[in-house]
């Protein structure tokens, strides 16, 4: 067979390298460490982890992530084999000695007999001889590789400026405050014209919220950060508080074009609006409200939105400079950029976050290259799988109501809010509520991701 080649040797790049040579098929991994570094990797070692040494939960029953970690191993993944081999105490998380795990990804890849690795910056498009790539280059791709591939997908399609909004649960809304309905009932494409939530304001809550937000921690800027200018119209929500009291009032809160159905006759002084954050309706971001509040400032100004006083966030915001695609415009659902097939991407660059989701995605991607290299159809995921889950989340869903049909992408950890429903089964003579009933539908789908994993991995039942 010709090689498969991958360009970074991250997460994603490894996970990829590995899946590819075990189906039998050489692969040409390049890595521009130590020729080249970046702003966060320390090391020349393959897989370093740039910040955290965890993977997160690695409970398999009722946290997401921990769900990915089982459908990993089940895959043969190389990332979790050796996380598991350097595992450190931490309670019910799975964290790694990062040196101990790095050398042992950079050895397994290096003695592989597959595997070649070259030391070197690719920085430009991959020449044409290279007929199947994927580019697994991270949140810090070179400048030079992003200008190249900007130059192929448009200036609008590679963000390289992560302003993310907090994303809540939408069964954390209280709907007896909130109400449903788009600005001037405006129907968008496939929209009804209620498809926002909306959160109203007194003019004393809204001061008091502007003065928490004003007051609230903020994350310093790395110095790597600082030269990074704003987006227009993505200016975190305490910079705009700190222009003026009425700034957020005429932004992102304005009370405009809705009507409070609970109270028609009193005009909210200012409204927050959430917007639908997948197809399935479970999560909503809050519109315009990208911040570098601490998380615990954050989660506490957030809940003091009307509405929001129970909100749980799948993910809360943050601002730093992250390299992804707009991947659901621009990939197809086997990871291959739709303007030139012969380039797949994996890892944080299509829009996932977090190194255990990064190094998943490099995975799907090996898997997908390979059978396209050995003449096999690409199987994809099951939707109920974590895989298909993040899968899903980069590749698929338009959401109705959305300008276009196009939902705005950011990138995103593996959550529950990605899974389609599932039937929670019935205990007979038990009638289960909050916390309890939260937990059985959260054994529900990861029983059955875990049984359809297994399935579409080795055409078995567990
Ligand atoms: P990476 O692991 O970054 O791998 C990309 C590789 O490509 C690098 O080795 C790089 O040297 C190489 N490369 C880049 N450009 C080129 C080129 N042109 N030619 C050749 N090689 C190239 N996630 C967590 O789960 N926990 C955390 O604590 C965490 N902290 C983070 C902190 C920072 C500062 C950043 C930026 C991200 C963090 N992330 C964290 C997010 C993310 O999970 C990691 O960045 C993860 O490493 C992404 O995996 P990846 O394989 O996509 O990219």
């Amino acid at each position: 067979h010709k090689p498969i080649h991958i360009v970074g040797g991250g997460l994603a790049g490894s996970e990829a390298a590995w899946q590819i040579a075990r189906r039998g098929i050489p692969v040409v991994l390049h890595e521009m460490r130590p020729v080249r570094g970046t702003d966060a990797h320390k090391t020349d070692g393959l897989a370093e982890l740039v910040c955290s040494n965890s993977f997160r939960s690695d409970d398999a029953d009722a946290n997401a992530v921990g769900l990915l970690h089982a459908e990993m191993r089940m895959a043969d993944s190389l990332i979790m084999r050796t996380g598991d081999a350097h595992q450190v105490p931490a309670g019910g998380a799975l964290a790694v000695d990062r040196e101990g795990f790095s050398q042992a990804v950079t050895s397994a890849l290096e003695d592989h007999p597959l595997v070649t690795i070259e030391r070197s910056e690719v920085d430009a498009l991959p020449p044409e001889d290279w007929d199947s790539v994927i580019i697994a280059t991270g949140p810090l791709t070179s400048p030079a590789l992003s200008d190249a591939i900007r130059g192929l997908t448009g200036v609008d399609s590679l963000a390289f400026f992560d302003a993310i909004a907090p994303i809540v649960y939408f069964d954390s809304i209280d709907m007896e405050i909130a109400w449903f309905q788009s600005r001037y009932d405006k129907v968008g494409p496939g929209g009804t014209g209620a498809d926002y939530i909306n959160c109203p304001m007194t003019e004393a809550e809204y001061n008091a919220f502007v003065d928490a937000i004003l007051a609230g921690d903020k994350t310093d800027f790395k110095e790597w950060e600082a030269s990074t200018p704003y987006f227009d119209g993505c200016l975190p929500i305490e910079i705009m508080a700190s222009r003026g009291r009425e700034t957020l009032r005429f932004g992102p809160m304005k009370p405009v074009g809705l009507t409070n159905p609970k109270d028609p006759l009193v005009k909210p002084y200012a409204i927050v609006q959430l917007r639908q954050d997948n197809a399935l309706g479970t999560l909503y971001n809050i519109v315009g409200f990208q911040t570098k509040l601490k998380y615990g400032a954050q989660t506490d100004v957030l809940r003091m939105i009307p509405g929001l006083q129970n909100a749980q966030f799948a993910r809360l915001g943050g601002l730093h400079r992250n390299t992804f695609l707009n991947s659901p415009e621009l990939l197809d659902p086997t990871l291959r950029l739709k303007a030139m097939p012969r380039l797949r991407f994996a890892g944080q660059i299509t829009g996932c976050e977090g190194y255990v989701e990064s190094a998943s995605i490099g995975l799907l991607a090996g898997r997908f290259a390979a059978a396209e290299r050995l003449g096999e159809a690409p199987s994809l995921p099951p939707a109920t799988t974590a895989f298909g889950a993040l899968l899903g989340h980069i590749t698929g869903g338009h959401i109705a109501g959305e300008e276009g049909g196009v939902r705005s992408f950011q990138p995103m950890n593996v959550n529950f809010g990605l899974f389609p429903p599932v039937e929670v089964p019935k205990v007979p003579g038990k009638r289960l509520r909050g916390p309890e009933k939260a937990l059985a539908k959260k054994h529900a789908l990861t029983a059955r991701a875990r049984a359809d994993a297994a399935i579409w991995l080795n055409g078995t039942t567990l």
